[in-house]
């Protein structure tokens, strides 16, 4: 209904399904029939991803978003037929990236995973909207790289968690693994890195850690996660 769906990991996943492009279509700037102008949310949105597809050596022109009236059918055949032009020119994905498909797609699902992080940590400017004449510039590279060489990760200390289960209540991606007397483990394959875990732990445990750019230490296992309080370990002994 409103190009304002649009969203990066729908672009991304057309690209991991091996699309050679993706075009979106908008309603034309400054005509949005709602006061959300979603069609500048769309732009701003291609603008970044565009920019992801650089740093990970996906070819930007494979990408192209244009806006349009219901009454532009000229303009959308021109603009549809230059643009299946253009692609077959670049030839199939991989081809003009000198990258094998594998490799490409591995590196498109890799950033798919922080699709929900890059929106978090991007959340401000994507509420903005790009002028014209500043599209090219709008997202830098550099800021790209800086964005995703220096990804923040959450880890829980087991030495520090006491299993008061606050964070596992707050998390909203539903990543926290945790119980009663359980030390809790972040999945980071579900964690959208959002930080309430960092928030939430109460400060006199400070058991959440911020890692920038580095990986986590591996999850405590499993048979080492029970929290052996000291009146029950009296108990148990007497
Ligand atoms: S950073 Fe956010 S998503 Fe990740 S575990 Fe913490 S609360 Fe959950
Ligand atoms: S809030 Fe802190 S102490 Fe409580 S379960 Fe989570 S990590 Fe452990």
């Amino acid at each position: 209904m409103c190009s304002g769906r649009v969203d990066l990991e729908f672009i991304l996943r057309a690209f991991a399904n091996g699309m050679d492009g993706v075009f979106i279509g908008g309603c034309r700037l400054g005509e949005c029939n709602y006061i959300t102008h979603g069609n500048y949310h769309a732009l701003n949105m291609a603008l970044l991803c565009k920019k992801i597809m650089e740093h990970i050596g996906l070819n930007p022109d494979r990408l192209r978003v244009e806006f349009m009236s219901a009454g532009d059918g000229i303009l959308f055949s021109e603009v549809a037929d230059e643009f299946s032009g253009q692609i077959r020119a670049l030839g199939p994905l991989g081809s003009t990236e000198g990258l094998s498909l594998d490799e490409l797609k591995q590196r498109i699902q890799e950033v798919s995973k922080l699709v929900p992080y890059i929106k978090i940590a991007k959340g401000e400017k994507l509420a903005l909207r790009p002028a014209k004449g500043d599209y090219d510039q709008f997202y830098t590279l550099d800021e790209i790289e800086e964005l995703l060489n220096e990804v923040i990760s959450y880890y829980i200390d087991p030495e520090k968690c006491q299993a008061c289960m606050t964070c596992a209540k707050r998390c909203p991606a539903e990543a926290i693994i945790g119980g009663k007397n359980l030390i809790h483990v972040i999945d980071q394959d579900k964690c959208i890195r959002c930080g309430t875990c960092f928030e939430a732990c109460p400060p006199r445990f400070s058991a959440v850690k911020k890692f920038t750019g580095e990986p986590v230490p591996p999850p405590i296992p499993e048979g080492k996660r029970t929290i052996v309080r000291k009146g029950k370990e009296k108990e148990g002994t007497s």
